[in-house]
């Protein structure tokens, strides 16, 4: 199949999975931004991490925050340790309005694949987006299974963490390891990229 059909049919499911009105309410950036937020670990959930995801600057995705705050469905928490940064978590609120997420569609969409196409599916999804983040710039996030930060803790000691990032030097524990992570550094074997280097170039 043709490359560029290839990107224009991700473009084009994007496009209509994600709905054409406001679906809760919410625009479609407050819906990145709460799907963004629900899925990140707790050192990524801020602004800034939210722009470098989103691929916006820090002052769109502030105004973004700021809505969701408003509305009741993100709260912000100052850190203890630094007055000036913040974490934001989802409310109720935006978990019940998350339970309607639009994409839902394309969950279902993706659930009706046998599971080996769904496996391959997912890894050559990962391998495109890191293509596409190491000629942009951007920056790739992933989770803690593939990051060379991550740690074997304690595991298995009743009350200690199972792991650890030692990028941080924080304590993780088992249901941390899915969050998606700014400090994320591949290179771990089935890491989702090699840095700077497109499978077609190697
Ligand atoms: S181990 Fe890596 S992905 Fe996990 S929290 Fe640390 S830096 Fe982030």
């Amino acid at each position: 199949m043709d490359s560029r059909v290839i990107a224009d049919l991700i473009l084009h499911l994007g496009r209509i999975a994600a709905g054409d009105g406001l679906a809760g309410g919410l625009t479609p950036v407050q819906w990145a931004g709460l799907r963004f937020f629900a899925r990140a670990n707790r050192f990524s959930r801020t602004p800034s991490a939210f722009a470098a995801f989103h691929g916006t600057t820090r002052g769109t995705a502030s105004q973004t925050v700021k809505g969701l705050v408003a509305r009741g469905v993100l709260r912000q928490t100052r850190s203890k340790s630094d007055g000036r940064s913040v974490r934001l978590d989802l409310t109720a609120k935006g978990r019940a309005i998350l339970a309607g997420d639009p994409i839902e569609t394309l969950v279902r969409a993706a659930d009706a694949l046998p599971a080996g196409v769904r496996g391959d599916f997912s890894v050559t999804l990962q391998r495109m987006l890191g293509c596409v983040v190491s000629q942009t710039g951007k920056p790739f996030f992933g989770t803690c299974e593939t990051c060379v930060h991550f740690e074997g803790g304690s595991c298995c000691q009743e009350g200690l963490p199972a792991h650890v990032c030692g990028f941080l030097n924080e304590p993780l524990m088992d249901e941390e390891r899915n969050g998606l992570c700014i400090n994320f550094a591949s290179g771990k074997p089935g890491s989702p990229r090699t840095p700077g280097v497109c499978a077609g170039q190697q």
